[in-house]
This record gives structure tokens, C-alpha cells and sequence, in this order.
């Protein structure tokens, strides 16, 4: 492998760690050299994780996280140590048309997946700033942040925020050493989507997707690493679609 895309000697810390993608983030990471802490709220399966992963040889160490409280965000980061990659993952959705949804819901997808991401984001910033350190942030958006998918528009709208929250990091801070770049990821089982991939009409959009399936949760890894690594020196404010053509799907 080429060496650029080690990282040993960085601390990462990875928002929605304790299960889906952000449980195998971490696996991905610390195979690839890193120190990785992983911020959830549930924290026996964040212990749990830290265990198999120590068990494998990895440093890892969990940290208990609430994205939408800034208290919480701030003793994360204090307890986590000085970092050099933020994953921002940590990500919820409430399914339903708008007329029916409540405020509380919208607010909640709000608050965790836009709000969530910019605090964990200014918190890491402002150290890499106060440490003149270099940083690199990961924002994990979604496909449905660039194309609308029914009944999503809560989520549609706090990931295609959080698309254009990556660029405009990018541009505030990619002068100052810090890169931020997003990953889209298409359709892949967590528990996050497990019952609706399940379900008929999940099915049926999967036969959409251009590859004809969902995605398989190591196929996230070619873009986590060339993001999180120096293999993307020159990437900042770039928005990467893992979602086997669902966003060229026809009409
Ligand atoms: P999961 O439900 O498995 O994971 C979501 C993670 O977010 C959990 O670890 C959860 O941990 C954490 N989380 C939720 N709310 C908070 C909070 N307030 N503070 C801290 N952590 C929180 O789903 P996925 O792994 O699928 O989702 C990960 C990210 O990927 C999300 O941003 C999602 O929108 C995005 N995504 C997923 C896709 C998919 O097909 N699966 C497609 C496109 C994007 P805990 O409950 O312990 O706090």
C-alpha cells in the first residue's frame, strides 16, 4: 500500500462510533495505523469496541458523546486528547411527510446531524487553530443531501446542509491547514436503514442503483481512507458519492 495512506501517529476521533459505519470506521482506521477514539452515547458498545479493537493490537479509547449537547462536546474532545481527524458521522433519521412530522423530530434530525457536525467541527477547529496544527475533517453527508428521496426532507435537508457546510469549511479554513471534504454513501445496511432495506419498497430502489444492490460496508473504506489520510493533500471541499451510480439512476 502506499504509505500515504497510513496514519500512523494520528489520533482520530470518530462520531457515531458505536455502531454501523463509525464501528467500522474504526477498524478501518487502526488497521491503517491510527489511534482511534471512539464518541457515542452508548457507551457499553463503544466499551465493547474498544475491547475487540485492543484485543487486535489497536490503540483505541471511547469517549461519551452527545453531538447535540455543546457540554458533552466539549469533555469528549478534552477526553479524547488533542486529535488530527475528525470523522463526522454521527447521524439520525425520522422518516415522514412534513405535514405530519413533528417539530420536535425535525429539530432533533437538525439539531444531531447539521448542528451536530458544525459543533464537533468548530471544537476541533479551534484547537487545531490554538495548536497551529493541521487538521483534516470527513463529513460523512449522504446522497440524499445532493438528490431528494420521499419522506426524507428533514434528513435530505440536514445532509445537503451538511454537503455545503464541507465547502464552506473548506473555503474558511483550507488556508490555514485545515482540509474538509464529505463522503456521500449510498444505500447500506446499519440499523440505521436495515428495516426499510428490508422492506418491499426498499428492495424495489435498490434495483435502481445502477451496480443493482446496496452497498457493502468495506466498500466505504477506499473513500474514508484516501479522505482521512495525506493521499488527499490536494482534496478540500470535495464531495465523493459511494453509492454504485444510485445518484445516475435514470429517469
Ligand atoms: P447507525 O444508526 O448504525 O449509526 C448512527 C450512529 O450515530 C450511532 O453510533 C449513534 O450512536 C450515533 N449518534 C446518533 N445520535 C447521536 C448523538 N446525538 N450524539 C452522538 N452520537 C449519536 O447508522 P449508520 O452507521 O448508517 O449512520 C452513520 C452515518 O452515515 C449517519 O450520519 C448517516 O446519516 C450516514 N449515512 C448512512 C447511510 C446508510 O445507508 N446506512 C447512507 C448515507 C449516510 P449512539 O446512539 O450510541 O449515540
Amino acid at each position: 500500500m502506499d504509505p500515504r495512506f497510513r496514519l500512523d501517529g494520528r489520533r482520530v476521533l470518530i462520531t457515531g462510533a458505536s455502531s454501523g459505519f463509525g464501528r467500522h470506521f474504526a477498524d478501518v482506521l487502526s488497521a491503517a495505523g491510527a489511534e482511534v477514539v471512539l464518541a457515542a452515547r452508548r457507551r457499553e458498545r463503544l466499551a465493547d469496541a474498544v475491547r475487540a479493537l485492543t484485543e487486535r493490537g489497536a490503540t483505541a479509547k471511547a469517549v461519551a458523546l452527545d453531538v447535540t449537547d455543546p457540554a458533552s462536546v466539549q469533555e469528549a474532545f478534552a477526553a479524547a486528547g488533542p486529535i488530527d481527524v475528525l470523522i463526522n458521522n454521527a447521524g439520525i433519521s425520522r422518516p415522514g411527510s412534513t405535514h405530519t412530522m413533528d417539530e420536535a423530530d425535525w429539530q432533533a434530525v437538525i439539531d444531531t446531524n447539521l448542528t451536530g457536525a458544525w459543533r464537533c467541527a468548530k471544537t476541533a477547529i479551534s484547537a487545531w487553530l490554538e495548536r497551529s496544527a493541521p487538521g483534516v475533517i470527513v463529513n460523512i453527508a449522504s446522497i440524499v443531501g445532493l438528490r431528494v428521496a420521499r419522506e426524507l426532507g428533514a434528513y435530505a435537508a440536514s445532509k445537503a446542509a451538511v454537503v455545503h457546510l464541507t465547502r464552506s469549511l473548506a473555503l474558511d479554513y483550507g488556508r490555514l491547514g485545515i482540509r474538509t471534504n464529505a463522503i456521500c454513501p449510498g444505500y447500506f445496511a446499519t440499523e440505521l436503514t436495515e428495516d426499510y432495506l428490508a422492506s418491499p419498497a426498499g428492495q424495489k430502489q435498490m434495483q435502481r442503483v445502477p451496480l443493482g444492490r446496496q452497498g457493502r460496508l468495506e466498500e466505504l473504506d477506499g473513500a474514508l481512507l484516501l479522505l482521512a489520510s495525506e493521499m488527499s493533500s490536494y482534496m478540500n471541499g470535495s464531495i465523493i458519492a459511494v453509492d454504485g451510480g444510485h445518484l445516475c439512476s435514470g429517469l
